[in-house]
């Protein structure tokens, strides 16, 4: 997978978090990635708590990517207080 580009937007159509499923609604701000991954580019938005949480692995965790839900499926116990502390565990 090779990595373009990252940046912050104001979301224009509800998208869910690739880390963590949640859904955000018009004019969230989520990070996007773009990645190339054999011929196809793709762009996968993040929440800031899983934004947070991937800055703090390390890079060989990271270059694979990620599948869709992967990062609330493994976090232990103290990264999902980032969740809970913003309130954001709700399910909608
Ligand atoms: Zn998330």
């Amino acid at each position: 997978m090779e990595f373009i580009r990252s940046s912050e937007v104001k979301i224009r159509k509800p998208h869910k978090c690739w880390g963590c499923r949640r859904e955000f609604p018009i004019g969230s701000l989520l990070k996007t990635s773009t990645c190339a991954d054999m011929g196809k580019i793709s762009t996968t938005y993040w929440c800031d708590v899983c934004d947070t949480i991937i800055s703090k692995m390390d890079y060989y965790d990271t270059q694979d990517g990620f599948s869709f839900g992967e990062i609330i499926d493994n976090i232990n116990d103290e990264d999902k207080k980032l969740y809970e502390n913003k309130n954001l565990l709700t399910t909608p």
